[in-house]
């Protein structure tokens, strides 16, 4: 006999899981007990199957029982694996008589089942597990009590997939929350976290004594190390850093990553400032032992700058500039070092903003112009191209040289606009100029920094400048230092080649400084050598800057290269390059680099 009341009663209890947060086990729990007051039977056990026909969740009213459950799904026969299978109830109303399961059947017999009833547990046309009735003696169900039985197993079914829903989803979240504020490589919080801790502990330093500190690490060299052990092995090095950092911490010590080497740690309660340091200190220490990456033994050193929360220190992000600040201070010192901000590295940095905006809208408001080195050839003295050099008119500090805002515009990436319109204005002039006599054979030099090599785009931003120009690629020559080569690493080489593709000649500038391999150099597609001004200077006086010169000449051509020595400054010096056998000469002994309308009656005479 079927009690309806507890029938409706247990139905209204499964409804009210559905909004409330019971996980799958708990529901099923729930059920298999309940199930015992319904209906006239013993025993109950749901069993539940994945989507690979594997057993994910069962239950039961007693030990034994879940046993059963199991021993089916290991048998691979049994009445409720065969209603999960088949779609249709399995009635047995006496195991001991039954002969459809051979296996099975004499094991539950001997456990003290007498009867079984497996019920399909079905969702849209599919089944996923079986909701099973049991009995100590033999006995069949009432027709009303195989349409309950039925009843609890479609419920059932819906509520489970419904929980399964919930908590797909709910891991979803949480997986999608994780992933927005954690560093996927070494699973340390990222910016957003780092500064919502940072807004938590400045807010709470405003009710309590506590000083918050925050450190920025950046580790020194890691680029080079990146770019010659490749990427796999730099990150398996930042993995091993962010263990040896997190020794070095206090409990409640936040980590964070912020990309690339860039790590930042909070303290947010410091009862005095020097902890910092000693933390700062520990953290040296912590990385002075080498790392060991496959067969490689990598030592690095870290440059670290703390700033601590001061009034007016109202968000993360001015405390974290000051720390990052501090930081750059540290790196500008040679690195494997800390410092702390003070008022002084403060106002510098305020003055280093400040030339940053100026620079920043030097473009805008014409600052910025080229002027044009004639080359030359070293036997004749015949003008041969011109190596266009950038100036920028400042407003209040007068004409400035690269060397007095180069440095700038690389650290703030400026130099990426920058760059873009010095190509596309050395190549308008050469338009300009095309119709004098001899202009059409003159090679234009422009200097490239490594960040914009580094850019995905530069090669087509390049194409495009040329073709909008109307300029012929092949009276082109990018000029890359060797410092650029040896420390960007392989990438560079492909930008190159690219560039040859396009017909570009490319020029390796200020050789000689950079401790280029020969083995590397065999590999730049390049087909001038600049040998640099240091070298040029001795010739004549100093025996080994001859030496080397005529080393680089000999190299240069043997690799087919054309050689110009840089910064001849006397007739001594212009001398010996021709002796040597430099190809072409650039300098004040020559030319200085003369504005663009002195140039163009240069070429015009
Ligand atoms: P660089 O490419 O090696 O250019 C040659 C530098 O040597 C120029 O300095 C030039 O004025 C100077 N020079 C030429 N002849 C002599 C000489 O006989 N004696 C001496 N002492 N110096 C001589 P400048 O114009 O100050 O440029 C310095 C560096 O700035 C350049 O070295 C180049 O690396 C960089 N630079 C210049 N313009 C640009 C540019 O548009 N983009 C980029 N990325 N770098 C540039
Ligand atoms: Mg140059
Ligand atoms: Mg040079």
């Amino acid at each position: 006999m079927v009690h309806e009341q507890r029938l409706s009663e247990l139905l209204v209890d499964f409804a009210r899981t559905l909004v409330t947060d019971f996980p799958i086990q708990a529901i099923l729990d729930r059920l298999t007990s309940r199930i015992l007051e319904v209906l006239p039977v013993t025993g109950a056990g749901v069993m539940l199957m994945g989507s690979d026909s594997d057993l994910h969740f069962a239950s039961a009213s007693d030990k034994v029982l879940l046993q059963i459950e199991g021993l089916q799904v290991e048998l691979g026969e049994g009445p409720c694996l065969e209603a999960y299978r088949t779609g249709q109830r399995v009635l047995i109303s006496d195991m001991g008589a039954d002969k459809r399961f051979p296996r099975f059947g004499p094991r539950a017999v001997e456990s003290g089942v007498a009867a079984v009833f497996g019920f399909p547990m079905r969702i849209d046309g599919r089944q996923i597990g079986a909701v099973d009735l049991y009995r100590d003696k033999p006995g069949a169900l009432s027709a009303d009590e195989v349409a309950a039985g039925q009843i609890l197993a479609d419920v059932a079914a819906a509520y489970i997939v419904n929980a399964r829903g919930r908590v797909a989803s709910q891991e979803a979240e949480e997986e999608q929350r994780y992933r927005a504020l954690h560093d996927p490589l070494t699973a340390l919080p990222n910016r957003t976290l780092l500064y919502d801790r940072i807004a938590h502990a400045l807010s709470r330093a405003r009710r309590e004594p506590a000083v918050p500190a925050v450190l920025c690490i950046d580790l020194d060299r890691f680029k080079v190390i990146n770019n010659s052990l490749g990427h796999r092995a730099g990150d398996r090095l930042l993995v091993a850093v962010t263990e040896r950092l997190q020794q070095a911490l206090r409990p409640g010590d936040t980590l964070a990553r912020l990309g690339g080497d860039e790590f930042v740690v909070l303290c947010d309660d410091l009862a005095e400032a020097g902890q910092a340091l000693s933390l700062a200190g520990r953290i040296s220490n912590e990385l002075t032992s080498p790392f060991q990456l496959d067969d490689e033994e990598v030592v690095i050193t870290a440059s670290i700058g703390m700033a601590y929360a001061r009034e007016g220190h109202e968000t993360p992000e001015i405390l974290l500039q000051d720390a990052d600040t501090a930081m750059y201070r540290a790196k500008e010192q040679g690195g494997a070092r800390y410092e702390v901000i003070d008022e002084q590295v403060r106002s510098q940095a305020q003055q280093r903003l400040g030339r940053e905006n100026d620079l920043r809208r030097a473009i805008e408001r014409d600052e910025l112009r080229l002027v044009y080195q004639p080359i030359v050839s070293a036997t004749d003295g015949k003008l041969q191209g011109m190596e266009a050099l950038l100036r920028w008119q400042h407003p209040r500090r007068g004409l400035l040289l690269p060397a007095d805002f180069l440095p700038l515009a690389e650290e703030t990436g400026l130099i990426v606009p920058i760059g873009a319109w010095v190509l596309t204005q050395a190549c308008e002039a050469l338009q300009r100029w095309r119709h004098h006599t001899g202009a059409e054979a003159l090679r234009l030099s422009v200097n490239m920094s490594a960040l914009q090599l580094a850019r995905p785009d530069f090669v087509v931003s390049v194409a495009a400048t040329l073709h909008d120009t109307g300029t012929d690629a092949a009276q082109v020559c990018l000029e890359v230092t060797e410092h650029v080569l040896v420390d960007e690493g392989p990438e560079v080489l492909r930008t190159l080649d690219e560039l040859k593709e396009l017909g570009i000649g490319l020029a390796i500038d200020d050789f000689g400084t950079g401790y280029c391999s020969l083995t590397y150099l065999k590999r730049v597609p390049a087909d001038t050598v600049k040998v640099d001004r240091t070298f040029v200077a001795g010739l004549g006086s100093d025996q080994q800057d001859t030496a080397i010169v005529t080393a680089v000449v000999n190299l240069a051509h043997s690799l087919g290269m054309t050689v110009v020595a840089e910064g001849v400054e006397t007739p001594t010096q212009l001398a010996r390059t021709r002796e040597l056998g430099c190809d072409l000469v650039q300098g004040y002994h020559l030319f200085r680099p003369l504005e663009g309308a002195d140039f163009a009656a240069l070429v015009n005479s």
